[in-house]
């Protein structure tokens, strides 16, 4: 086990592409951490550059208490999993998983104990004598993660190692591998794009886009205070819905949702002490599962009338497309006394669980 520490590290490849941009990062002893992102946006190149695998351009990598920046992968103590698994197809799993012992010289004998043991953790024993080309993705998968826990290192490498799977397996390794972290208690670091893995795998995840850090955070925090438009959109699924709004001559942190014709009191919501300038723009982070619709007698905040484009069943819950004006709300509701599509509904939102962004930066407010 190890802490890993990134310091202004940058990454310019050969062509001049600027793929990670000064990251500064504290992975702690033992953590789960996950690099979430767009395609393109340096998230595996960072793992890379903690594999060794490519150079930093600038900064430096600490893992544990070692400079790392200059050594060789194998003088690193890291082990990664790749995607597309990288095993060898003339080898059995279990000479498969363990040939980097083997390459150490390590003693036939306790190679093989290794193996069975590591073979028994990941329900592997009665594949052994079989071949790559035999096994299922999920089987191969196994024992791809199988060969990076018997080298026992310091620091485990994830770089989209479920992407190959379909949706139902890359949900049972998910669960395998978040069971592997909690007996293990290594330090894991784990490069994604799905927002899915990152929320139920990550105990803290780090949101990039073109190279840069966005937010680093628990998933519940990123989820619920997103710091920027582009995170609060690039998780949750649906997408969180932006409303144009502008501050309000009304009062102090008040705003105005115009197409929505409500005002909403933000005093105690925004992270910024200052009052935003009455007439500047902003955007208002509405999450689907906010919007709900009230009974008669319920007491609500605000209610907004809208009308009800397309309902979504999906059996626990529906999605429904609520038309106000030119906006369109996307609600998550509960799967029964359902409106139906054209109908003219009553609706109102958790005012708690909005978020306030500048218009012009982006950023939470
Ligand atoms: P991600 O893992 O988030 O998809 P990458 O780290 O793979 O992103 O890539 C970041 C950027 O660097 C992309 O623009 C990509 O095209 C570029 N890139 C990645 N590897 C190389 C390489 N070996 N040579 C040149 N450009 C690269």
């Amino acid at each position: 086990m190890a802490t890993v520490s990134l310091n202004s590290i940058s990454k310019t490849y050969d062509q001049g592409v600027e793929a990670v941009k000064s990251v500064s990062l504290d992975v702690k002893n033992g953590e789960f951490l996950v690099l979430l992102g767009p395609s393109g946006c340096g998230k595996s190149t960072v793992l890379r550059m903690i594999a060794g695998l490519e150079r930093v351009s600038e900064g430096e990598i600490k893992i544990g208490e070692a400079l790392v920046t200059d050594l060789e992968p194998k003088d690193r103590d890291v082990a990664m999993v790749f995607q597309n698994y990288a095993l060898y197809p003339h080898m059995t799993v279990a000479q498969n998983i363990g040939f980097g012992l083997k390459l150490r010289g390590g003693k036939k004998q306790e190679i093989r104990k290794v193996v069975q043991e590591t073979a028994e953790l990941l329900d592997l024993v009665s594949e052994l004598d079989r071949r790559p080309g035999e096994l299922s993705g999920g089987q191969r998968q196994r024992v791809a993660l199988g060969r990076a826990i018997v080298r026992n290192p310091s620091v485990f490498l994830f770089d989209e190692p479920l992407s190959n799977l379909d949706a139902r397996l890359r949900a049972t390794m998910r669960l395998e591998i978040s069971k592997l972290h909690k007996r293990l208690k290594s330090t894991m670091i784990y490069v994604t794009h799905d927002q899915v893995e990152a929320m139920t795998m990550g105990q803290r995840i780090v949101v990039m886009e073109k190279g840069e850090i966005l937010q680093v955070g628990e998933p519940l925090v990123v989820y619920n205070k997103p710091a920027s438009i582009f995170v609060a959109s690039f998780i949750g699924s649906p997408s969180i819905n932006l409303v144009e709004a502008v501050a309000s001559t009304n009062g102090p942190n008040q705003f105005d949702l115009v197409d929505l014709n409500c005002t909403v009191n933000a005093e105690d919501l925004l992270d910024t002490n200052t009052t935003i300038k009455s007439g500047t723009k902003v955007v208002v982070g509405i999450r689907p599962e906010a919007l709900f619709i009230p009974s008669s007698e319920q007491q609500v905040y605000q209610k907004i009338v809208g009308k009800v484009e397309v309902v979504e069943p999906l059996g626990n819950e529906t999605i429904v497309h609520i038309r106000v004006q030119e906006t369109v709300l996307v609600a998550r509701l509960p799967a029964q006394n359902l409106p139906t599509d054209g109908d003219q509904i009553e609706f109102s939102f958790d005012r708690k669980a909005l978020s306030f962004f500048d218009s012009q930066s982006g950023k939470r407010l």
